[in-house]
């Protein structure tokens, strides 16, 4: 030890709970800097988490760091926040810094730029100049070409050619082309907002009358004018002096009607987004500009709940309960939870909006002992909209290709009237199977135990696990029947069918597949506006939050898998699914049907549906979960364990459940288990669940048993997670 030496505490992506020293080099450094590291035979790069005199390593054996990079990444709140994130989930302080970085930064130390750059062409590029480049000189032509035709961001022209630095230095070393910095167009009008009805302006009141940190849970059935609200919130506490505000949501195809919404409201206002449909570039501009406080209003999913906004007064998070907000891998936090932490660590409100509560929020909301702010939105703001009807269809094995005589003269009513109808399958589980009428051979794949899928339009099995992609099969492998068949339907299959039931109507099917881009989003609005489609055939990327004012029938192809699964949330997520699908239908003037077929009518599930009733269906489901000690009244959390040898994985999480059983006071170990999907991509998985009733036990009992996993002998053969307050089985 040495006391004039500084040590640099390093905070890198390695699954190792613990900070690195280093030694400061000649350039100054402060806390939540990068740095370059030397660490084994690697160059990395890490993240300075603290200063101290002090190591435990003698000074002359510790490197240097390479060198710092000037910016400030992360500040004291931000670093109080990963603490707590890094702790709660028991995830190493390194790899959960990492996680919550912008991926640009974590790549690339030298060629970060502050700001994204337009390049232009000058009166040197023409097209004889082009012409005249070699042929061999194919890049530059293209980037050359793409510039000369319009102003090009960089972000499109990584696009165009991957090595679009080295051709841009050319063309700029013939005076060809200029740079300067891109600032995105502006052009919005500013559009009038309604006047709030009674129970809107109550609900605001009640938010702004309370000054400090303080959770409120706007429950409000669709179209009630949630985001109204949240457009009238913002705009007061954007009102005084230097404020920023964060509106969280599920799903990026939501973002960019939910931005245009903002941008038309407030045209003065500097609002940036911050999902995965962005470029690296894009994204990294974004996070600067919320960081350095230009940004007044930030939209983000997920991940943005990690963003430094120095003068941030409010956080709102649409679809509460939606489960994107959970982290599947790596860092699997929850950013609801996240954002409740950073809301009362900077004193500053919250508010959770949606129509359907997750179970937690409900709870917390409506139990007298806790002082979450609980507001009701009961009526839709638009008067004529009217809720709309909802009935059940049995289906049985009358039911031709899986669509109800009811439901095909309820689309032909719509047919008539030029209205249009949404046909919604639950995917999961849902994709067609190759199957074999005679011996009942189904095609699965060889490293999942799971099924192949059949995609008609390549003519391939594909796993939808693992990726494993494979030529159709025509032979039954295992009698050598010739006729096989594709057994469950999928978005594919219905569109088919419905094709052949209505001809002559236009038919679009809409799945990730198909919307990738925010393009074709915006052209199925515009084409659903001009009633150029008549039905609309589509997964859970339909359910949500979409409005389509002639869409007047939502029929819900079959939904029973979900009643029956393993994982106790199902009810509830089908619930909500069902709820938002249903709030597709009549969103103006014309009263709208859902139909929703099942072989299970009776399933309380759909009483609550019918009734537009969540209290009854959140009722009877906490009751439920009340008896069995599961979330909300218990904490839980799952140990996931795959190793590419079974005895490998078995062991591990034997050795695991026991040491828990030996460590737990107040915590229930079950046994492991396999998951529903025992081997995924070629590893044999197990899991361990463990259950408390306070969740200060649970916490304490994982603190513990990380220890011991980590410095487990087979920690090597295996590979293991911690999921603490999972919500998927
Ligand atoms: P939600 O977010 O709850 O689904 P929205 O805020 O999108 O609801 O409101 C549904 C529709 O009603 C939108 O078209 C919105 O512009 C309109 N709206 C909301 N509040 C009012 C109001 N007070 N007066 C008139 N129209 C309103
Ligand atoms: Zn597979
Ligand atoms: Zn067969």
């Amino acid at each position: 030890m040495n006391n004039k030496q500084q040590i640099l505490k390093v905070a890198i992506n390695v699954p190792i709970h613990r900070l690195f020293d280093y030694l400061a080099n000649d350039e100054s450094f402060s806390v939540g800097q990068y740095v370059r590291i030397p660490f084994g035979r690697r160059k990395i790069i890490g993240v300075i988490y603290a200063v101290s005199f002090h190591s435990d390593i003698h000074p002359s054996k510790l490197k240097k760091v390479i060198s710092v990079d000037p910016e400030i990444i992360f500040d004291e709140e931000m670093f109080k926040l990963i603490d707590f994130v890094s702790e709660y989930y028991h995830y190493p302080i390194g790899q959960t810094i990492m996680s919550v970085v912008p991926s640009r930064l974590k790549k690339n130390l030298n060629q970060l730029r502050k700001f994204e750059l337009i390049y232009q062409a000058t009166p040197k590029l023409t097209n004889d100049f082009i012409n005249q480049l070699p042929i061999r000189q194919l890049r530059i032509r293209k980037v050359a070409e793409a510039i000369l035709n319009k102003d090009t961001r960089q972000s499109d022209l990584m696009k165009i050619v991957s090595n679009w630095t080295e051709c841009i230095e050319q063309l700029e070393a013939f005076e060809c082309v200029k740079s300067k910095k891109y600032e995105p167009a502006i052009d919005f009008v500013k559009v009038d907002k309604p006047i709030l009805n009674s129970e809107q302006k109550e609900v605001i009141k009640n938010i702004l009358e309370k000054k400090g940190y303080q959770a409120s849970l706007i429950f409000g059935i669709t179209g009630s004018g949630k985001t109204e609200v949240y457009l009238q919130l913002i705009e007061n506490f954007l009102n005084n002096s230097k404020s920023q505000a964060l509106i969280l949501v599920p799903e990026i195809n939501l973002t960019p009607q939910l931005e245009n919404r903002f941008h038309k409201r407030f045209p003065s206002k500097k609002l940036v987004s911050l999902h995965s449909h962005l470029t690296d570039v894009e994204r990294l501009d974004n996070w600067r500009k919320a960081k350095s406080g230009e940004a007044d209003i930030i939209i983000g999913t997920r991940l943005a709940i990690f963003t430094p906004i120095p003068f941030l007064k409010v956080i709102i998070i649409d679809e509460e309960h939606d489960a994107s907000f959970k982290q599947q891998d790596g860092l699997r936090y929850h950013a609801r939870d996240v954002a409740m932490v950073r809301a009362k660590n900077i004193n500053i409100p919250i508010i959770l909006g949606t129509a359907t509560p997750s179970l937690e929020s409900w709870h917390n909301a409506t139990r007298i002992d806790f002082k979450y702010n609980f507001l009701k939105l009961t009526q839709r703001a638009v008067k004529a909209a009217q809720l709309p009807e909802v009935r059940t269809v049995l289906v049985d094995d009358k039911t031709k290709h899986g669509i109800s005589r009811l439901l095909v003269d309820s689309i032909n009513e719509r047919l008539e009237r030029k209205e249009q109808s949404l046909i919604f399958i639950n995917r999961r589980g849902f994709a067609p199977v190759l199957f074999c009428p005679l011996c009942s051979w189904t095609s699965e794949c060889k490293k999942c135990s799971t099924k192949l899928v059949v995609h008609r339009k390549t003519n391939r099995l594909k796993c939808h696990h693992c990726g494993h992609d494979q030529k159709m099969i025509s032979q039954c492998p295992s009698c050598d029947n010739l006729n096989l068949r594709p057994l469950g339907l999928g978005t594919q299959k219905i569109e088919e069918v419905l094709n052949s039931f209505f001809p002559k109507a236009t038919i679009l099917r809409v799945d990730r597949d198909t919307t990738r881009s925010k393009k074709s989003l915006s052209l199925l609005y515009e084409r659903m506006n001009n009633r150029d489609i008549d039905i609309l055939v589509g997964t859970q990327m339909l359910a949500k939050g979409h409005d389509f004012p002639f869409l007047t029938l939502v029929g819900v192809i079959d939904t029973d898998n979900a009643l029956y699964s393993p994982d106790f949330r199902a009810p509830e997520k089908l619930f909500s699914q069902l709820m938002q699908v249903s709030g597709r239908a009549g969103r103006s003037n014309i009263k709208g049907e859902v139909l929703i077929q099942t072989a299970f009518p009776n399933n309380p599930v759909f009483d609550g549906l019918k009734k537009h009733d969540y209290a009854i269906f959140a009722r009877s489901l906490l009751n439920e979960r009340k008896q069995m000690n599961l979330p909300p009244f218990g904490f839980t959390a799952i140990l996931r364990v795959e190793a590419k040898y079974l005895k490998y994985a078995e062991k591990f999480i034997n050795n695991a459940a026991k040491h828990a059983e030996s460590l737990s006071h107040n915590v229930i170990v079950y046994d492991p288990v396999r998951p529903s999907i025992e081997k995924l991509k070629g590893f044999e998985r197990f899991q361990l669940f463990v259950q408390a009733d306070a969740r200060a036990d649970l916490q304490q009992l994982l603190r513990e048993w990380v220890v011991y996993l980590r410095e487990y002998p087979l920690a090597n053969r295996v590979k293991w997670s911690l999921d603490v307050d999972p919500i998927e089985f």
